[in-house]
């Protein structure tokens, strides 16, 4: 088991000039659940296009979800949707939940080199949430679904389009998520790697692909405050 720990040893990190950040569940915490709403959205989506209620529809969009990486994408592939189009309606949310974190922004902002946002979401979805976080402004760029020719992390062919588009040297970065499958193929391409894990663990319903095991190694880090987690980083605590 990686250890759990809010305040790593920066030691760990002086080498790191690449970072890189998941953003749902990630940049902000689990319980405000931004993801319920994309679910339910997804969910009627798949009602509408298939023709079928919602209890199928939801079984369907989670097959796809464990089978291809991400609803989308099993989407693509046997119906042939248009992608624009269902991320549009996906992502069509209320951020009001989403409150502007300022000791995020500035602990992001001291981070030395280049920041990323990589996500399975989309641009729109993603400044949406950093905008109203107040941390858009500390990112160099965001890599999304789009970009990654639709192909979801945890794919590797997907982490080395992202790193050949941005020149980002993966020996010298580290990456932060909150699946612990999606820092399989990052560290394996020499990034550190820091699993956010929500810090009400007992109340949160987590679905079973994404819970940490024996078997996670490829996890440096767990840490249930990213904004803790960075300050140690940059020696701020
Ligand atoms: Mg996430």
């Amino acid at each position: 088991m990686p250890q759990l720990t809010q305040t790593p040893d920066a030691a760990d990190f002086a080498h790191v000039r690449e970072w890189v950040f998941d953003l749902d569940n990630t940049l902000y915490p689990h319980r405000i659940n931004l993801f319920e709403q994309i679910d339910r959205n997804m969910t009627r989506f798949v009602s509408e296009l298939l023709q079928v209620d919602a209890v199928e529809a939801r079984k369907l969009q989670k097959q796809y979800y464990l089978d291809h990486g991400t609803t989308l994408q099993g989407l693509m592939i046997h119906h042939h949707v248009d992608p624009n189009a269902f991320l549009e309606r996906a992502h069509a949310i209320d951020y009001s939940p989403l409150l502007p974190h300022p000791e995020l922004g500035e602990a992001i902002k001291a981070l030395p080199g280049r920041k990323f946002i990589f996500t399975n979401g989309s641009v729109p979805h993603a400044e949406a949430t950093a905008r109203a976080l107040g941390i858009l402004d500390h990112f160099d760029d965001i890599f999304d679904i789009v970009a990654a020719g639709y192909v979801p992390k945890p794919a590797g062919e997907t982490y080395d389009k992202f790193a050949a588009l941005n020149r980002v040297d993966t020996s010298r970065a580290a990456m932060f998520e909150d699946l612990p499958r999606n820092l399989k193929a990052p560290k394996e391409r020499g990034m550190r790697t820091v699993l956010i894990v929500p810090n009400n663990l007992g109340d949160a319903v987590l679905d079973r692909w994404e819970q940490v095991s024996d078997a996670d190694d490829h996890i440096d880090y767990m840490t249930e405050d990213l904004e803790r987690f960075l300050r140690s980083v940059i020696g701020r605590l």
